[in-house]
């Protein structure tokens, strides 16, 4: 028999029964496995920590998104948000299932390129885009979606000096009645500054108005917010429609459908107080029949779902490095995964779940990750049973935002891996060397050596 684990006593409130006045307190029951894949033989052969994404989720996940809306609106189009994640791999799932690709830079414009994505396949967003940026969409003939004046100006310029046509859109903000407005990116709908620029587009010979864009926000709790968007938007197609006879092909909703996440501060599950997809898809599909025309003119829904459809298909395997009590007491888990890899966990209060049975006496405790760093904090108080060194965690809902906006800070960044849909594990993207870092510097000759004593 090994020896028991020591661990010096101190006096703690326990939680008992089911639930107390706090509600139900539970830790999350073990996950030992992914996708039928033990969490330990994924950490032996991949290293920890380890990013694992599986296949199987994300078509699901579009399939089903894509059914809900189909069947409430006859045309329907996603647009994959490269931000969200733009691994090479996980892009093309999505263009497997059909999904085109919505950009937001020069540089992701070339990652869908590259990925064989042609340029009428792309939507290309964002406030910075460069004129050779926009040259080249122009010649692909991507779909531009215009975020304000001077780059209305600057494509005005290039397609005549061109001699080309550029499909636009532009993009429209409106008070859809969520604080702060979102009213930074696009043309502004109240103060008439959008259909002002829909009229310049209108009267240009080299642009080819195809469509209106909106993106209110990012997790929206609620689908109101997109009933007045689309309502808004479906007010200028008809202006479009009766002024100038414009047709439009697509109207785009953008994003901003909530994962099952869980903001910190919110006192409840997402899952409990979330709208349902439908209720979103309800919203947003409604008013697209107030538009004056033949069903045969309707314009596409265009959709850049990002992180709802991501989200749950991510997770992240961690290992416990040690155990710690602060000096008022509390339980601290130090784990090998930090905020460098999940910025997410500044906002969201990331689920997390032991890897292993560890018997039924729990704790609140933080979470912290290896960076020596005070803001390396993943949970500030999460209900978990007595974990060791060794043992392992899982967290979960990781996919969006997570591996596009992690850093090289201090450590360096881990394998990514797929559980691909026959149950095989492929590396999505390799862990960094230190050579991948260095290879980039440069050290001026005088500074090349020193001696030290
Ligand atoms: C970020 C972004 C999206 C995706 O947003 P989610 O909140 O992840 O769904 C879609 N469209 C645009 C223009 C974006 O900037």
């Amino acid at each position: 028999m090994s020896k028991k684990y020591y661990e010096r006593p101190v006096i703690i409130k326990q939680h008992s029964g089911m639930m107390n006045k706090f509600g139900s307190s539970p830790s999350l029951p073990p996950i030992t496995e992914v996708e039928g894949i033990p969490v330990k033989e994924l950490t032996e052969k991949y290293g920890s920590p380890l990013f694992t994404f599986s296949e199987r989720k994300i078509r699901d996940n579009q399939r089903k998104m894509l059914r809900i809306f189909k069947t409430r609106y006859p045309k329907v189009q996603f647009a994959w948000s490269y931000k969200t994640n733009y691994l090479g791999a996980i892009c093309s799932v999505f263009h497997q299932e059909g999904s085109w690709a919505e950009v937001v830079s020069e540089f992701e414009y070339d990652k869908a390129k590259g990925l064989g994505v042609d340029g009428q396949h792309i939507i290309f967003n964002g406030p910075d885009k460069t004129e050779e940026a926009l040259e080249k969409a122009v010649k692909d003939k991507a779909k531009i979606h215009i975020d304000h004046f001077d780059e209305l100006y600057s494509l005005m310029e290039i397609t005549e000096r061109l001699n080309l046509k550029a499909d636009v859109a532009i993009r429209v903000n409106m008070d859809t009645g969520i604080y702060p407005k979102w009213d930074r990116f696009g043309f502004n709908y109240e103060n008439g500054e959008a259909a002002q620029a829909l009229k310049r587009i209108a009267m240009n010979d080299n642009l080819n108005l195809i469509g209106l864009h909106t993106h209110i926000g990012t997790y929206i709790m609620s689908a109101e917010p997109y009933r007045q968007a689309v309502i808004v938007l479906v007010e200028l197609a008809n202006m479009l429609s009766k002024q100038y006879d414009i047709a439009l092909d697509y109207i785009d909703v953008g994003g901003g459908l909530p994962s099952n996440n869980t903001l910190k501060g919110q006192y409840l599950d997402a899952e409990q107080i979330l709208p349902t997809y439908e209720q979103y898809a309800d919203a947003i599909t409604a008013p697209l029949f107030d538009l004056n025309l033949k069903p045969d003119e309707l314009p596409t829904l265009i959709l850049e779902s990002g992180r709802a459809l991501i989200d749950d298909a991510g997770y992240l395997l961690s290992t416990v490095i040690g155990n710690k009590r602060l000096s008022n007491g509390k339980r601290t888990i130090i784990i090998d995964a930090g905020v460098n890899y999940l910025f997410t966990s500044h906002w969201f209060n990331h689920k997390i779940a032991p890897a292993q049975h560890s018997g039924s006496f729990t704790e609140n405790s933080a979470v912290y990750g290896p960076l020596c760093m005070n803001i390396d904090v993943l949970r500030e108080d999460i209900v978990l049973p007595t974990m060791r060194k060794g043992d392992q965690v899982v967290i979960l809902y990781v996919g969006a935002y997570s591996v596009t906006q992690w850093m090289q800070f201090i450590t360096l960044r881990p394998n990514v891996v797929m559980i691909m849909e026959d149950g095989s594990v492929e590396v999505i993207r390799e862990s960094e060397k230190l050579e991948n870092i260095t290879s980039s510097e440069k050290v001026p000759e005088k500074l090349n050596s020193f001696s030290l004593k």
